[in-house]
């Protein structure tokens, strides 16, 4: 448990300098904690050092902070490519990028400058916490805690426990969560990544359309924008990053039955990544950046209503499919999903609008052509 009475503030380290470790770092340097990041080289130690300045000095320049704020917020963060400066953290959360092996190496370092007490977490968005850390010890003081973009806009963390994840790192943890502001889920790795896992099937559909029926990306993006959720598929692919999505891609669907699929959906994102169009943050994805999405051809009404009802249906079956588990209560998943897409209705509102015998019928007229198990119908839409 964090020990909230002490006159210390608790100190955090973070271990990554793209998109979430930077974001997760700007975020928590509002709050009342000690804050070490650690940056991979001098290179990006001095470029992270330098945003956080202008940023600091943009907020005081117009009256967000005032000057003890600033000097507080300066010196409440250590800038850093020393991984040993992670010596006194209560908490550590690794950021880097999403390939296994790499966070094992890294945890693997990283673990002998850190006191005993120390609780670590990854930002993973796809990997099971505990292929990450060999040592017996350090993985009763391991979970994984999901972020998402942007930290700030987003009150969702996931917090994701092993088999190995003790009582009280779990409390230290809460307690944090708590401390920061943020709503979070807890789930066993085996059903990790939920929120991202909900949207699964909406996005290959989103491919499979544009594969299948050979519908522009552009157009099936800006059908979503105006009727299902604020940004498009493609677009939110580009924005998470290519290399991210892939790898995440690959991981959600490795023991699913009927990952054909997902096959269109894999295979852009796999040639892609091998022409090195990573996204917003290479210049090019599915679209060219800083352009990005061009004007999309229009569909005929028909058309664009199926589009709609199928990805609706998709996107609400699987939230009812989480709700099978009986691991989240209908009333945490539907907040959860309004807060990670920015929208006002979740998905089991929509559903009563919609009516669940009407989503059924879709999905088990889909099914009985394709046999594809994206469609089955969950046993809750009755
Ligand atoms: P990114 O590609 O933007 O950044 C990865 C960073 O890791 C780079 O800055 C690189 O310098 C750094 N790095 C690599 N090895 C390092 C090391 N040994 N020490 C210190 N830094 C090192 O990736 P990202 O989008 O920030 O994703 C980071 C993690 O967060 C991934 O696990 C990803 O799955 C997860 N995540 C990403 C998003 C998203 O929207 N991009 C959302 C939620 C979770």
């Amino acid at each position: 448990m964090l020990d909230m009475s002490s006159n210390d503030n608790i100190h955090i380290g973070i271990i990554g300098s793209g998109r979430m470790g930077t974001d997760i770092a700007r975020y928590l340097s509002e709050y009342e904690v000690r804050i070490t990041w650690v940056c991979q080289g001098e290179g990006e130690r001095v470029r992270c050092a330098g945003d956080y300045d202008k940023k600091l000095g943009r907020l005081h320049r117009n009256g967000l902070i005032d000057d003890a704020q600033l000097r507080e917020r300066k010196s409440g963060i250590v800038i850093t490519d020393d991984q040993g400066a992670l010596s006194g953290c209560d908490i550590v959360i690794e950021a880097i990028h999403e390939n296994a092996a790499d966070k094992a190496r890294l945890f693997m370092g990283v673990t002998p400058f850190l006191q005993d007490s120390a609780v670590l977490a990854t930002n993973t968005s796809s990997i099971k916490p505990s292929l990450l850390i060999s040592d017996d010890a350090v993985k009763q003081r391991f979970a994984g805690l999901h972020f998402f973009y942007p930290v700030k806009l987003k009150n969702l963390v996931e917090l994701i426990t092993t088999e190995y994840t003790s009582e009280k790192t779990i409390a230290v943890l809460r307690d944090f969560l708590s401390l920061i502001d943020k709503f979070h889920l807890e789930m066993p790795e085996e059903e990790g990544f939920v929120m991202n896992r909900l949207f699964l099937d909406f996005q290959a559909q989103a491919f499979r359309f544009h594969h299948d029926d050979g519908i522009p990306m552009s157009t099936l993006d800006e059908i979503i924008i105006q009727n299902i959720f604020p940004v498009g598929v493609f677009e939110f692919f580009d924005t998470v990053g290519i290399d991210t999505m892939q790898q995440s891609v690959i991981n959600y669907t490795e023991d699913l039955a009927g990952r054909d699929f997902y096959k269109p959906m894999i295979d852009s994102l796999e040639l892609l990544l091998s022409r090195g169009r990573l996204g917003r943050k290479s210049g090019a994805g599915f679209y060219e950046y800083p352009a990005g999405r061009k004007k999309a051809p229009v569909l005929g009404e028909d058309t664009k209503k199926h589009v709609i009802t199928l990805l609706r249906c998709l996107y609400i079956n699987a939230a009812f499919r989480a709700l099978e588990k009986n691991i989240w209560s209908r009333d945490d998943l539907e907040f959860a999903v309004r807060e990670y897409m920015g929208i006002d209705r979740g998905p089991f509102a929509t559903a009563e609008e919609i009516g669940k015998a009407e989503i059924k019928s879709v999905l088990s007229r889909y099914f009985s052509i394709t046999g594809f198990e994206a469609y089955r119908p969950s046993a809750l839409l009755c």
